[in-house]
């Protein structure tokens, strides 16, 4: 019979920052899963952990100032936690990609778009013709005249169109998991929609997993078959897009539901989530969304809750969540 084993298996992952003696503990203990071909969202508010967890995985937190306190990251059974320089070379950008938020932060101005994708092909697959493989990559992502976009430079392209090439470079490898971090987050709306498509569309054709980490539950509904919820380090609830987001267990992902902008007759309604995310070197005590929860009682603020069971393929950290 077939393995079973997930692509990505997070266990347990705990990354700090600053002195040891009072760290951040901006990820504090996270477990989550990735399988081959499939679409997850990791979703919350800024500050939530969420981009440090993402860099994590293919061991990109600059240390210092971060440090690793503690789990497991196995990525096709191998803890790259384990694995020297050497080996976390050959897992980045080739088994792992990342796409991120601001294409013109990550985007050389100084050379043309063909020769930055070229560099990522040499990279990766110095075998191969990178010309002709660039072109293809940028006609791929639906670059209009791959030839003469070859031959541009950044600054003259549009945000889609970087983000675009962006893609394209991270498809150089034939990444077995494209991590996008906010990929849509600094373009405009319809934009926002045509590289959701994009990165489904290429998805079904090359096979590849998802982890998709956003704000914006529009765009999970949409895409991802699976969800974590993440606050002040820690995941809070998990489980199938469509199940978690019809009935939130736990009030911080109803909260975020609440959140989002609808349409009532004439006007758009939204409800904000009252205060801020803790500081993640003073992250409260008991359940760290107690200050913020409109259902904390005194339980909450004295023991953190642990993870449960909350139905097939579901977990879910409160005190309460029966009483939803
Ligand atoms: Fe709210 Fe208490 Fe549940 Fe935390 S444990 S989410 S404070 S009800």
């Amino acid at each position: 019979m077939a393995s079973m084993e997930p692509l990505l298996e997070v266990r347990g992952l705990r990354v700090c920052f600053g002195p040891a003696d009072r760290p951040a503990r901006a990820v504090d203990g996270v477990s989550f899963r990735v399988d081959a071909g499939e679409t997850v969202a990791l979703v919350g508010e800024s500050g939530c952990g969420k981009s440090v967890t993402a860099l994590s995985l293919a061991r990109l937190v600059p240390e210092p100032p971060g440090w690793y306190a503690g789990g497991e990251i196995r990525f096709v059974g191998t803890d790259l936690m384990r694995l020297r320089p050497a080996g976390l070379r050959g897992v980045r950008g080739r088994e792992i990609a990342y796409v991120f938020q601001e294409p013109a932060d990550a985007l050389n101005p100084l050379f043309t778009i063909g020769a930055q994708v070229m560099e990522a092909i040499r990279l990766h697959r110095p075998d191969e013709e990178a010309q002709s493989i660039a072109a293809s990559l940028l006609e791929k992502v639906g670059l209009p005249a791959p030839e003469a976009l070859m031959r541009a430079y950044p600054h003259q392209l549009s945000g889609g169109m970087q983000q675009r090439a962006m893609i394209a470079m991270a498809l150089a490898c034939r990444p077995r998991l494209l991590v996008a971090d906010e990929p849509t987050t600094a373009l405009d709306v319809t934009i926002q929609a045509e590289i959701m498509d994009l990165l489904q569309n290429l998805q079904a054709e090359l096979g590849m997993a998802i982890l998709l980490i956003t704000h914006n539950l529009g765009i999970v509904a949409r895409i991802a078959q699976r969800v974590y919820v993440m606050y002040a380090g820690r995941i809070v609830e998990s489980g199938p897009v469509r199940n978690v987001l019809d009935h939130p267990a736990h009030p911080y992902t109803r909260a975020l539901l609440d959140a989002v902008p609808r349409l009532t007759g004439s006007r758009a309604r939204v409800s904000g989530i009252a205060g801020s995310v803790p500081d993640p070197a003073d992250w409260p005590a008991g359940c760290r969304f107690h200050p913020r929860c409109p259902r904390a009682q005194a339980l909450c603020r004295e023991r953190l809750p642990a993870v449960e069971e909350a139905g097939p393929g579901r977990s879910v950290a409160c005190h309460f969540w029966r009483d939803a």
